[in-house]
This record gives structure tokens, sequence and C-alpha cells, in this order.
């Protein structure tokens, strides 16, 4: 489904850490927000999830106006650095966690939970508890969990930065056969790292200093950037 973010600034005190940003991700389109440490990527991606509230703008999926609703409501799938798995909860429960909310048949959680640790290559630790988990490992679990619920919006927040080069690029190949499988999921994908957002993204924003620089098809953008800044940025070895 569609997201709109609607002229949305954030504050934090007096810090403004997201500035008048309008930005559309069309359903089955994946936009990569690409930038430096603290240009507000993250800000922007809470704001979708609920987790932060827009001191001005508004956040609409499929044109259905969210920015007052928690972030449970919005059937949303969402992993970000800070988002820990539940502590309390065993590998497969933290999985199955979005599914039983939703009152799914029982044979169709344990299916599904099944699925989802294969893909990720984590059946054998379903038992186990986060805290046995290596930093790599979690997140594995995480990107399970918020795919688990087929959400017709995903949010990722710099999901491959804690795994090593193999598995990074195991689940880049992942989530681009889950671009193929799903096409009407709408994905914002975090990340300073350019070979991601290129791998993955139709059109790849550049944030800077709260704002958003320029926004363009990923090749385009490459080809011919349109700023002095993100052909700088493009150019240096973040
Ligand atoms: P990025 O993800 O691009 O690294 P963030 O969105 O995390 O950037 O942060 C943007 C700016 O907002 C930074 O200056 C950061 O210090 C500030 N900021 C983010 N979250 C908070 C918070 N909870 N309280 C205060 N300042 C914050
Ligand atoms: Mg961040």
């Amino acid at each position: 489904m569609t997201v709109q973010l609607d002229d949305v600034s954030v504050h934090f005190g007096r810090t403004c850490a997201l500035e008048g940003l309008s930005l559309t991700v069309a359903a089955g389109e994946t936009v990569a927000l690409l930038g430096p440490s603290g240009s507000g990527k993250s800000t922007a991606l809470k704001a979708v999830a609920g987790f932060v509230r827009p001191s001005i703008g508004r956040i609409r999926l499929a044109g259905q106006d969210v920015t007052d609703l928690p972030p449970a409501k919005r059937g949303i799938g969402v992993v970000v650095q800070q988002y820990a798995l539940f502590p309390h909860l065993r590998v497969a429960d933290n999985v199955a966690f979005g599914l039983r909310a939703a009152r799914k048949p029982k044979a169709e959680v344990t299916r599904r939970v099944a699925e989802m640790l294969a893909m990720v290559g984590m059946t054998s630790y379903a038992k186990r508890f986060p805290r046995e988990l290596s930093g790599g490992q979690q997140q594995r679990v995480a990107i399970a969990r918020a795919l688990a619920i087929q959400p017709k919006v995903l949010l990722l927040d710099e999901p491959l930065a804690a795994l090593d080069a193999q598995l990074r690029a195991d689940m880049l190949g992942e989530l681009q056969k889950l671009r193929r499988e799903v096409p009407d999921v709408a994905i914002i994908y975090v990340t300073h790292d350019q070979s991601e957002a290129l791998a993955l993204a139709d059109r790849i924003a550049v944030m800077r200093d709260a704002r958003l620089v320029d926004i363009a098809p990923a090749a385009q953008l490459y080809a011919t950037p349109p700023s002095a800044f993100t052909a700088s940025f493009l150019g240096g070895a973040n």
C-alpha cells in the first residue's frame, strides 16, 4: 500500500531531527533513504512506524491518515535498530507474536514461523532466547518477525548492519526475492551503504541535516547526481 509523508517535521526539544519531509512510496516500490549519520533517516522511519510523533505534518497509509494511530494499529512490518526482540520470548514466539496478535489459526502460525525461520537460516535456534544469540542472529530473527505478518508496508533501518559479508549477501538476496514475490509491498530502506541502496531501491532519497536533498531513480542518481552534495556523498567511500 502507498506510504505518504506529507510535510513531516519531528523535533526533539530544540533539535529538529526531520524538517518538512514530503515523500510518497508507491505500493510495490522500494525507496532507500541514504545519507550520513544524524541526517534524520531513522527519525523519518520512526515517524512512519508511529514510534515518534510528527510535530508538523501527516502520515498516510493507503490514503488513510494514521498520524494519530499507535504503531500496532498500522499493520507495518518494522526492523529498526532499537526495536529489540522481546527478551522473555523464545525465537519462535518472537516470530509468532504478530500472527497471534492477529488471531491467525494455530496451524498457520506454526507453518509461517517455520517458513520464516528457514528463510533467515535460524530454524535450529527456534527454542532459544534472544540473549543466547549473537547480534547478527537477533537481527535475522527481527527480519523474520517483521516479514511473518506479510506486511503491506515494510520499514527496514540498517537491517544488515550487524551481519557479516556472506550473510549480508544472502539476506540481500532474500529481500530481492521478497520484492518479486510480494509485489504490492511498499518498502522504505534506511542505509548508509550505497551498494545496498543500489541493489534494492527503485528510487534513492538522499538526506542531509534533517532534510531531503535529492530523490531520483537509483541509476539516474548515479549517472547525473542532481546536487554537489549527492555527487560527493556517492563519490565518497562511506
Ligand atoms: P540517522 O538515522 O540519519 O543517523 P537520526 O534520525 O537518528 O539520524 O537523528 C537525526 C537527528 O536527531 C540527530 O541529530 C540525532 O541526534 C537527533 N535525535 C534522534 N533521536 C533523538 C531523540 N530521541 N532525542 C533527541 N535527539 C534525537
Ligand atoms: Mg539511523
